[in-house]
């Protein structure tokens, strides 16, 4: 399932969807207004709602859509009391068949404490964990939690396809440059992603392995980019975990 559709919402969001052939899947749906005018358009009906976490830009039309569709909620076990009602909580490694695919679920604590990933049919529904040359700011977890869930997102194939949920991509960019001025790679990757943002086009998905490549967040374990985040910082951090907390402080400020 290489072909979901983002849907635009609010200032930033993107509600990944698609369709199996028969029925609707929406991932993280904040508005309801928008993806109504999806299904609509298109004639479809809604099968299943996604949720990976409970903020409300990911799930402030829930309730509105299951109202009109009668769809089948599936979210975070750990959030459920913070969700809207869930007809299935789910929790890692739990297995989930929605829109023709079989996921398995992921725990990638750090944003939120509960935040899951649906990952299946080569691809990752992230939330807000992962985002091009980007993560996801730790409201609940601890810098070493975020750090232990971005490991396991690397951990996929190279070749998944990332649903990230927010465009946020020209702003991470301009922050790794910060960080890292004389990469090349990501003078690349930003010349790439301001023609796309130019021509109003999402610079998302992406993949685990673009992102394993240039985003500073997957690369905190590389001596180089520890003396970079020591030398914006102002004091020397090590590679690994405290690199990554260190970057992830940094970018809160920028
Ligand atoms: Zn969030
Ligand atoms: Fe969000």
């Amino acid at each position: 399932m290489k072909n979901a559709v983002p849907l635009p919402a609010f200032q930033d969001n993107y509600i990944w969807s698609w369709f199996d052939g028969e029925a609707a899947v929406v991932v993280d749906p904040g508005d309801a207004d928008v993806v109504t005018a999806w299904l609509e358009g298109n004639g479809y009906p809604l099968r299943d709602i996604l949720l990976t976490h409970w903020h409300p830009d990911h799930t402030g039309g829930v309730d509105a859509l299951r109202n009109r569709y009668g769809a089948r909620v599936v979210g975070p076990l750990a959030e459920q009391a913070r969700l809207p009602a869930l007809d299935l909580a789910v929790s890692d490694g739990d297995r989930v068949r929605s829109g023709g695919e079989d996921f398995s679920v992921m725990a990638i604590p750090g944003h939120t404490l509960g935040h899951i990933a649906y990952v299946g049919a080569d691809c990752v529904f992230c939330g807000d964990t992962l985002f091009h040359t980007g993560c996801g700011r730790l409201f609940e977890g601890e810098p070493a939690q975020m750090y232990d869930s971005l490991a396991r997102l690397m951990a996929l194939d190279a070749n998944t396809t990332v649903y990230c949920t927010h465009e946020y991509t020209l702003a991470n960019l301009a922050f790794a440059r910060s960080v890292e001025p004389d990469d090349d790679r990501l003078r690349q990757v930003e010349a790439d992603a301001k023609q796309r943002r130019a021509e109003n086009q999402p610079t998302l998905p992406t993949t685990i392995g673009e992102q394993k490549d240039f985003n500073p967040f997957l690369r905190t374990d590389e001596a180089a980019l520890a003396e970079a985040v020591s030398g914006a910082v102002g004091h020397t951090v090590a590679p690994g975990v405290d690199t990554f907390a260190a970057l992830r402080a940094l970018k809160d400020r920028s």
